[in-house]
């Protein structure tokens, strides 16, 4: 890789746009004082990415910008664009030139440019870093710097030194992975934070679920109850409404013994009033013949009376009955006729006619025979009618008689029907509260059916439950039912709730454990693979360090030597242990281990390595730095500077005055050296010495006009001499 050109344009006294081209290996740069030069050196470092305003002399961004003159405006930008020649691929592009350009604007922001394309600093830094090219800036050596090496600290100078020794790359590497690293550490503290927050929800979602497994549990338990016992319930239904339906028989025959009932009642009430009615008229008319008769029988006694009167009238004159057998025929008439002895009384009337007949009558007792024969012909007939009310009255009677024993067979008929009918009722009363409980049992076997829907989500399936029936007192299924109600009243108080969710929840919750689990072994590998990585670019870094310095050492001396004639010079690694806060330790391997550690806490542990010198002088007794000469200064301080840069040879290297303290002999040396490592590395030297300048292949001179503006031109090396003046 070779620098090509720097072109500065609007950076500092550079107003308009000056491209230096570096063709030769050493390149000179002369001029009087405050014309610009040390401006040149310092675009390097501020297109390298200088972020130290102070080391460009500056305070401002907008110091480094053209601040304008009477004749020329200020700027608005400055900017300086360096270009390589990158045909080696040193820098790690696949271009043959690479420009890496900077510009820093009025308004205070900056652009990193990379073959025109914006990029990061970072991005720069890398790169550059790869040629050797480090942000400490060991390869520019400003005016007055070189002393740098030598005053500043222990650590600042292992800095220099890793830096020139290419180290710079690791470091990258290295801060890069403790950054990760830290970050990886946030992070696991962070994820284990989170866990930590999702414990307690995790526990108790894990709580509920097992509530719900539960109660799912129970619910299985419940579905398995129910279809037994609805299963048996059915059944028990379905038997009992079977039975009930053929118990028909008692009702039936309740209805038709109404019916037989009703029918005996009213045929018994019938035949009672038709027969007694007919008994009473012909008992009546028996009455009635009865009274006619003896009313004949008066009148015919009478008559017979007025026939013998007539016939003892007869008899005194002819044939008379006496008075006295007279009268005891009336009272026999009398005696039979009450007596109804019909027979006896003709017989008696025929014997007293009998008497009479021999007695003479008179027309009067014509008349009385004619009316007697008459009465006795009535009386015959009232007899023979009586006979038959009697013969009828007795047949009624017995008809009577025979209608009651047929009647006593209905109403024995009837109350045994009756009987039987307040037995078939209590039978009917015994089925109707059957059919109430059924009716009972079926609505709720409906109710327990719904139930069962609710609470299985899901209408129970009992038709096909397996069941062994055995013969059971109703009150085992009762007891079923009860054991139903308390399993009811446990799955009621686990309370499913919004269940679905809650499972939702917890799978999501347990995923996201699952993740934040596996994303913490993540980071754990991950932290692991960097402290390996740390580890293992530390050692590289001590190996390369520790060889370093012994390849620096090893020219230091002989350019000690050669520069003072005598003498040696070493560099020496020193620790030097720092506090370091705790918290801030990236090399703890638990997060919570760090987090735990309260931010006070301090512990040393912080064992840094610095770089020390070693001078010891020809002829002289010194040996500490601070009592050199500063000509003596100046020299050590160009045998490191140039031992380093013999170790590990920058691409280019710009001196600034450098040489401003030797006197003639030690700038030859000077002279000599620097055509030595221009062997290795691109030189810019800016110098008033003329030994350097006859060292240069090229030599630059820059002037300032009345303007304030730095103008470049080429001279050669006669004009440079009286240029540098
Ligand atoms: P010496 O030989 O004395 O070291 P030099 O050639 O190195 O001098 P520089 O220090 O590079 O000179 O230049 C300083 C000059 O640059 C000063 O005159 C200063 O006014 C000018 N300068 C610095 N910054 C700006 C700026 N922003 N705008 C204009 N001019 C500037």
């Amino acid at each position: 890789m070779r620098l090509k050109s720097i072109e500065l344009s609007g950076f500092k006294s550079f107003a308009k746009k000056t491209q230096l081209e570096f063709g030769t290996a050493i390149t000179s740069i002369v001029g009087p004082n405050g014309s610009g030069k040390s401006n040149v050196a310092e675009s390097f470092r501020f297109v390298l990415g200088e972020q130290s305003m102070k080391s460009m002399r500056g305070k401002r961004g907008e110091d480094l910008i053209w601040n304008g003159s009477a004749s020329t405006p200020r700027g608005g930008r400055a900017g300086v664009k360096l270009v390589f020649d990158n045909s080696d691929r040193a820098l790690n592009l696949d271009f043959d030139e690479v420009s890496i350009e900077r510009v820093v604007h009025r308004g205070g922001g900056n652009d990193y440019l990379l073959n025109g394309s914006q990029v990061r600093l970072r991005d720069v830094s890398e790169l550059l870093s790869q040629a050797n090219i480090g942000a400490s800036g060991h390869h520019i050596i400003s005016q007055g710097e070189a002393d740098r090496v030598l005053s500043s600290s222990a650590r600042e100078r292992r800095e220099m030194v890793e830096d020139a020794l290419g180290l710079t790359a690791f470091l990258y590497k290295r801060e890069e992975a403790e950054r990760k690293l830290e970050k990886t550490a946030e992070n696991m503290r962070e994820v284990a934070g989170l866990r930590r927050e999702l414990a307690p929800h995790l526990k108790f979602l894990l709580g509920q679920v097992k509530k719900i497994e539960d109660a799912a549990k129970l619910r299985d338990e419940l579905a398995e109850k129910y279809a037994e016992y609805l299963k048996r319930e059915s059944i028990h239904l379905v038997g009992e409404r079977e039975l009930l339906a053929a118990e028909r028989g008692p009702q039936d025959e309740h209805k038709a013994l109404g019916v037989r009932i009703e029918h005996l009642r009213t045929s018994l009430s019938k035949k009672h009033d038709a027969g007694t009615d007919e008994l009473i008229a012909l008992e009546g008319r028996g009455r009635d013949a009865s009274r006619r008769r003896e009313m004949i029988v008066r009148e015919l006694g009478s008559i017979e009376g007025e026939l013998r009167a007539q016939a003892r009238l007869v008899g005194e004159q002819g044939g008379t009955v006496p008075a006295g057998e007279a009268r005891a025929f009336g009272e026999q008439i009398l005696e039979l006729a009450g007596a109804s002895k019909l027979s006896e009384l003709i017989a008696l009337a025929r014997s007293f006619l009998h008497k009479l007949s021999a007695a003479a009558h008179k027309d009067d007792s014509a008349h009385l025979e004619e009316k007697k024969k008459k009465l006795e012909h009535e009386l015959k007939t009232l007899e023979t009618e009586e006979e038959r009310v009697h013969k009828e009255v007795a047949a009624l009677r017995k008809k009577i008689e025979g209608d009651k024993d047929a009647s006593r067979d209905a109403e024995r008929e009837l109350f045994a029907a009756m009987a039987r009918r307040s037995e078939l009722e209590a039978a009917l009363a015994v089925l109707r509260a059957r059919e109430s409980v059924l009716a009972g049992e079926e609505s709720r076997f409906k109710e327990e059916l719904r139930e069962a829907g609710i609470l299985l989500g899901r209408m129970p399936e009992y038709e096909s439950a397996e069941v062994v029936f055995e013969d059971e007192p109703r009150s085992a299924q009762e007891d079923r039912r009860r054991k139903l109600e308390r399993l009811k009243i446990r799955l009621e108080e686990a309370g499913l709730g919004n269940s679905s969710e809650i499972l939702k929840e917890h799978k999501e919750t347990v995923d996201r454990d699952a993740f934040l689990e596996r994303e913490l072994a993540d980071l754990e590998a991950s932290a692991a693979s960097l402290r390996t990585l740390i580890e293992d670019l530390t050692k590289t870094l001590e190996t390369r360090f520790g060889d370093g310095i012994d390849l620096i050492n090893k020219e230091f001396n002989d350019f000690f030597k050669l520069m003072f004639g005598g003498g040696s010079a070493s560099l020496s690694i020193v620790k030097e242990t720092r506090l370091k806060r705790v918290s801030q330790r990236s090399d703890l391997e638990s997060p919570e281990l760090r987090s735990d550690l309260k931010d006070d806490d301090e512990e040393d542990v912080d064992v840094e390595e610095g770089v020390e010198i070693t001078i010891a002088l020809p002829h002289k007794r010194i040996k500490g730095l601070h009592m050199l000469s500063g000509g003596e200064r100046a020299l050590t301080s160009i045998a490191l500077i140039f031992a380093m840069s013999q170790v590990n040879p920058p691409p280019f290297l710009i001196l600034d005055e450098t040489d401003a303290a030797l006197d003639e002999a030690n700038s030859r040396r000077y002279g000599d050296m620097i055509e030595n490592l221009s062997r290795k590395s691109q030189l810019i030297l800016i110098t008033h010495n003329r030994e350097t300048m006859s060292r240069a292949g090229v030599l630059y001179g820059i002037t300032m006009g009345s303007d304030g503006a730095s103008k470049l031109l080429s001279v050669k090396f006669e004009e440079a001499l009286a240029v540098a003046k």
